[in-house]
């Protein structure tokens, strides 16, 4: 209802032409494709998934599966369609329905004649649920960091001769790939595409619009950002965040502790408050959205809503050591803001400690969310003060209703 709701006022704002994709999909490291939540990470990993239609209850830990078909195979060489070595990005196909996963990859491997390692980079195409695989761009000079699937077309940002990237599009049929966006001395990255459109941006901040028939013509420069992450293209807008004006730099955090003299430990942490401001993809007046936020990694826009880790420090504790002392605080406090993009300025509160009855963790990113599960990166920040072990993460899948957290296996090396 949510969907259908925010789907009727985005095609409101803008004119559909019939037949012609609407939105691109950028490679990032998990995605959902059905009821698939999939995972791989650059450089030599396999394609895991979990099942959200399927997910075991009662266990704290969900398996990953490989995205294999094949009979007894260990995922571990070549042979295995899912087992990427060399891995540089991937994204799933933007077609309804459509199970596909698209991918580059250096491959890496011995040539008799040459008598040593060459390498080339490839962009190929998975069907997990058959195993067939499909390469439709070969010897491909330089790394590919970045794809964008649009309609029937491949957007790739690649490497040049001066270490800076550029923006290629090719079919996804196969083909020559033709230069679509020429960096001009700043390195530039893709921000994703909407009704023909393709926004990147550079380092000096500047987001840019490049339409996809726009031929010879200059990409226009809508505005500059502070903050080279946290910026998504959604739905006519482009939302971005600005450090907060009156945060201060760092914050004393309240600590039950004393030193040696008898005198209160205030640890310092420092911070990053940000507003999300948006505005519109031809420019104009930028508006706030959201005040409030932690980071600026980490956040998502799906189905009409920004979601963000919340701001609110949590101090635990220190640890003296011989290295001196090591302080235990959640930024987030295991809260997720979520903001609804369709009107009005409020956010709303989806996850927190006295919702679910959890305490302890700090939430880092937010990958996905459906009706049912949010998908995230979390500490277990308490834990570690409680336990002495060192702090590290975990992708975890947060059940909405009954608030239990499962942490899923991604990123082990297993076979199954
Ligand atoms: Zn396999």
């Amino acid at each position: 209802m949510l969907l259908a709701a925010v789907l009727a006022c985005l095609c409101g704002a803008v004119s559909c032409a019939p037949g012609e994709p609407k939105w691109g999909v950028l490679s990032a490291e998990n995605a959902l494709v059905g009821s698939r939540l999939y995972h791989a990470a650059r450089v030599s990993d396999t394609f895991q998934y979990i099942d959200l239609g399927d997910v075991p209850g009662g266990q704290q830990t969900i398996e990953p599966k490989v995205a294999c078909t094949v009979k007894g195979c260990a995922h571990s060489d070549d042979s295995c369609p899912a087992y990427i070595r060399g891995l540089t990005c991937w994204a799933r196909d933007p077609k309804p329905g459509s199970h596909k996963l698209w991918y580059a990859q250096m491959r890496t491997y011995f040539d008799a004649e040459l008598k040593k390692g060459v390498r080339h980079n490839v962009i190929a195409c998975l069907k997990p649920q058959s195993g067939e695989t499909a390469t439709v761009l070969w010897d491909w000079k330089y790394a590919i960091d970045q794809l964008l699937l649009y309609g029937e077309e491949i957007y790739f940002l690649s490497k040049n001769e001066e270490g800076t990237h550029d923006i290629w599009v090719m079919p996804q049929s196969g083909g020559e790939p033709k230069l679509f966006v020429q960096a001009h001395g700043a390195d530039i990255i893709m921000l994703g595409m909407e009704d023909g459109v393709l926004y990147y941006m550079s380092e000096d901040g500047g987001v840019f619009r490049a339409p996809r028939n726009s031929g010879a013509a200059q990409p226009e420069r809508i505005l500059t950002c502070e903050m080279p992450t946290g910026i998504f293209v959604y739905g006519g807008y482009i939302y971005y965040p600005v450090r907060y004006k009156g945060a201060p730099e760092y914050e004393l955090l309240p600590a039950a502790e004393t030193d040696e003299n008898g005198e209160p430990i205030k640890p310092a942490v420092a911070v990053n408050c940000y507003d999300y401001y948006r505005i519109k993809v031809t420019g104009g007046e930028p508006k706030p959205v959201i005040t409030g936020v932690q980071a600026t990694i980490g956040s998502l826009i799906s189905e009409g809503r920004l979601y963000c880790p919340a701001w609110d420090f949590e101090y635990y504790g220190s640890v003296m050591s011989e290295g001196g002392a090591t302080y235990y605080f959640s930024r987030s406090s295991g809260k997720v803001w979520a903001a609804d993009l369709s009107g009005g300025q409020s956010a709303e509160l989806i996850m927190s400690p006295s919702k679910y009855g959890y305490a302890g963790i700090d939430i880092a990113a937010i990958y996905a969310v459906t009706d049912k599960y949010c998908f995230l990166k979390l500490y277990d920040t308490l834990a570690a003060y409680q336990t002495g072990e060192e702090i590290k993460p975990r992708y975890a899948l947060l059940e909405k209703e009954s608030g239990k957290i499962s942490t899923v296996g991604f990123d082990s090396r297993y076979a199954s």
